[in-house]
């Protein structure tokens, strides 16, 4: 009797009412996200990590130091690692430090400067800052704080347990830190400075440089996962305002015609936090295609389990979803 109870309520469980929709947790309900951060503006980011991410599909976050002799060197081979969708982070104009109130606003907002240059649009925009290990940094923590507000500036999570070679060194325990996230559905993160180069006299020597025998299989790993659905691989302001978007959003279905409308909104600022949410919407038994717009480009998307997924903009307007014809 117990046992035919239980069947039921799974069975309830598992059957979502036509039009129900969800927010997935992460993007394209994968179940964790991980990031990977690079430091420093070490010519090896564009020697060897930006072409070997990119050789998988996979992005990350390089946070600069515009005013720093190896980038400044080499600002074509940057504009490249940009073009190839990598995501840039403000790490301080030139890693010294600041020794007054004035220049620790100037280091911040020099970088900030660099930035924009690099990538002009969209402005204003969110930007991941990475405090950098100095000895010395007179700006009072209000004030600091103030700086990154004023400049759209999102503070990134702590070096601590983090940090390639610093303080893990195999692919293993790299990789379990891609695990935990797994397992908790949450975010974790590595931070990376130089990466080992093969070949000898590129010039300008890197700092902590991880071993390719490490790295290689630790991408390949990461995209096995990410290709499994398990991981969402992105850059910090990318996961930073998914999780905002989320936790500030609000979903509302109903049916329209033969299909269903969906509201979504959240109470962030748009003009800052404009990325798609993935939703979840279960459709009738019979559909196999469904016709998905919100604004002017309607797309197609298969039935999977009952339901289909898409991406869809807090605030950007009502979404329609209609059987495909
Ligand atoms: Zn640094």
């Amino acid at each position: 009797m117990r046992i035919a109870l239980l069947a039921l309520a799974l069975a309830a469980a598992a059957q979502a009412a036509d039009g129900d929709t969800r927010i997935a947790t992460w993007q394209d309900d994968r179940t964790a996200a991980f990031l990977l951060m690079f430091d420093d503006g070490w010519p090896s980011h564009w020697q060897v990590a930006a072409p070997e991410l990119q050789k998988r599909g996979l992005i990350a976050t390089f946070y600069i130091n515009p005013g720093k002799g190896e980038y400044a060197k080499f600002p074509k081979e940057w504009e490249k690692v940009r073009a190839m969708g990598m995501v840039m982070a403000n790490h301080t104009m030139t890693h010294q430090g600041a020794a007054t109130p004035e220049a620790g606003v100037k280091e911040i907002e020099d970088c900030q400067k660099a930035l924009y240059a690099l990538q002009p649009e969209p402005a204003p925009r969110l930007i991941s800052f990475g405090m950098p290990g100095v000895k010395e940094w007179k700006l009072p923590g209000d004030q600091h704080q103030a700086t990154l507000k004023a400049n759209h500036l999102v503070d990134r999570p702590p070096f601590t347990d983090h940090g390639a070679v610093y303080h893990l060194k195999t692919t293993a325990q790299m990789l379990a830190l891609a695990d935990k996230a797994i397992a908790a559905k949450g975010m974790e993160y590595l931070v990376i400075h130089g990466v080992e180069r093969i070949q000898p006299n590129w010039g300008y020597q890197d700092f902590w440089a991880l071993k390719q025998d490490v790295f290689l299989p630790l991408l390949d790993a990461l995209k096995e996962r990410s290709e499994r659905g398990e991981l969402w691989i992105t850059d910090h302001v990318s996961w930073h305002k998914y999780k905002a978007e989320r936790e500030a959003a609000s979903v509302r279905a109903a049916p329209a015609g033969s299909g269903f409308t969906v509201e979504l909104s959240a109470t962030t600022d748009p003009a800052l936090y404009d990325l798609p949410l993935t939703l979840i919407t279960s459709v009738p038994a019979d559909w196999t295609q469904a016709v998905v717009t919100q604004g002017a480009s309607p797309i197609t998307v298969a039935v999977a389990q009952g339901a289909v997924r898409y991406r869809a903009r807090p605030g950007a307007g009502p979404i329609t979803i209609a059987k495909a014809p």
